[in-house]
């Protein structure tokens, strides 16, 4: 008798974006005709760049001839890309070998398998709030006990509490964890980690012979020069951490599908020697994994030349204008905002004390407009709500001009 792997029933239901969907719906039809502002969305909505088109469509062409056609491609991705990325790391003075790059068909899956190369006992820390992701893939794996529905946690798993107190970035953990998921900038919360910050967490790593697990999907969004964009800047991270990045927020492709990870050869675990983990994600992947479309590394190369690199700039840029309309928009009502300068995500603290869900509602029904509760990324996150910068200019000014207007404060 097949028997399943009940660590799917431990998952708190995936409850965030449907029950989203089920109260605008509910209020479409109770407020026919009246127009609906989103700001809650975590897509990309701007098109892909002209140098990315030209890569992309390069790709299409070498698939056409007998003599430039090529199936299967490199275990590890195409060296043209992987070269692309470790000059993309030597400008910012951090030197990867090719052979520690790993091309991957984006960051979310990389997030959510980069765990079965640790001991499935291992104890997890994570940023709370934090994207879902990390925490679901390690109750799969089965290292959590159950979900608490009063306080929105699981058994088990270590909660770095991400606050006002703290700028929402925490402190290494007081005890002794295995694993560590870092993402900055944030999702939800946009706080980004400064360099002393992340020294600390490699000082806990290589003290603990932990793993730091570092979500840098937001990297390009850092508009402070003083902010690191890679856990690798800060010394002796590649002995203690993996980062994983992706082209969808960076250059649009969110539903073209390209990311990498950076798993350093110097990468340690408790009793493996140097290389260890190295060779077991290339074995992971090797067996789960067949590579990214070579047609979308085609799209990578271009966006990593100089000319892709200005145009992402620009496409980022526009975002981060949105990000400013928002913000200056909002804090006028007297609504605090915490973020939307170095991360695409404002997060805001409800006004008055209300739950995250009763100012999506209130939003919703005063101004009309969509964002994401706070408390559906963790317990900590109840009290805030995030806004999201994606979307076309127009879309975003009509939504801030109705908070403006409607949201009675
Ligand atoms: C959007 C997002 C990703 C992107 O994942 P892809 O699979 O590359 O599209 C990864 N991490 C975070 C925190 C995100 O918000």
């Amino acid at each position: 008798m097949a028997r399943i792997n009940a660590n799917y029933r431990k998952l708190s239901a995936g409850y965030l974006f449907s029950e989203i969907g089920r109260r605008v719906a509910l209020f479409r039809q109770e407020n026919p005709g009246v127009k609906v502002h989103h700001l809650g969305i975590g897509n990309t909505t701007e098109p892909l760049t002209p140098a990315v088109i030209a890569g992309l469509r390069d790709g299409v062409d070498r698939l056409a001839t007998i003599d430039s056609y090529r199936g299967y491609g490199d275990e590890q991705g195409e060296e043209e890309l992987r070269a692309g990325l470790v000059r993309f790391y030597r400008r910012r003075g951090i030197t990867l070998h090719l052979d520690e790059l790993f091309i991957s068909d984006g960051a979310k899956p990389d997030a959510g398998n980069i765990q079965s190369i640790f001991s499935s006992d291992s104890v997890v820390a994570f940023q709370d709030p934090a994207y879902p992701v990390y925490v679901d893939s390690n109750v799969i794996a089965g290292r959590s006990g159950s979900y608490n529905n009063n306080r929105g946690d699981y058994a088990g798993f270590v909660y770095m509490v991400c606050n006002e107190e703290n700028g929402f970035i925490p402190d290494p953990p007081q005890d002794k964890v295995d694993l560590i998921y870092l993402c900055s900038p944030n999702n939800p919360t946009g706080a980004v980690a400064t360099h002393k910050q992340l020294k600390k967490f490699v000082e806990y790593a290589r003290k603990c012979k932990a793993v730091i697990i570092f979500d840098a999907s937001y990297s390009e969004f850092i508009a402070d020069p003083q902010l690191p964009r890679s856990i690798y800047e800060v010394e002796s991270a590649e002995e203690c951490a993996i980062e994983i990045n992706s082209f969808s927020k960076f250059a649009g492709f969110t539903g073209v599908r390209l990311g990498w990870s950076v798993v350093p050869k110097a990468l340690t675990a408790e009793e493996g020697e140097p290389g260890e983990l190295h060779r077991f994600w290339l074995r992971r992947q090797t067996t789960f994994f067949n590579g990214a479309s070579n047609i979308a590394q085609c799209g990578g190369i271009a966006v990593l030349s100089d000319q892709g690199l200005k145009e992402s700039a620009e496409l980022i840029g526009y975002y981060m204008e949105n990000a400013r309309v928002i913000r200056d928009g909002l804090l006028v009502t007297g609504l605090n905002i915490y973020s939307g300068v170095n991360a695409p995500y404002l997060w805001l603290k409800t006004p008055g004390g209300l739950t995250s869900w009763d100012f999506f509602d209130k939003l919703l029904h005063e101004a009309n407009v969509v964002g994401t509760p706070g408390s559906g990324f963790g317990p900590s996150g109840e009290g805030y709500f995030r806004l999201s910068a994606f979307g076309h200019r127009e879309n975003i000014e009509e939504a801030v001009s109705s908070v403006k207007k409607n949201l009675r404060l």
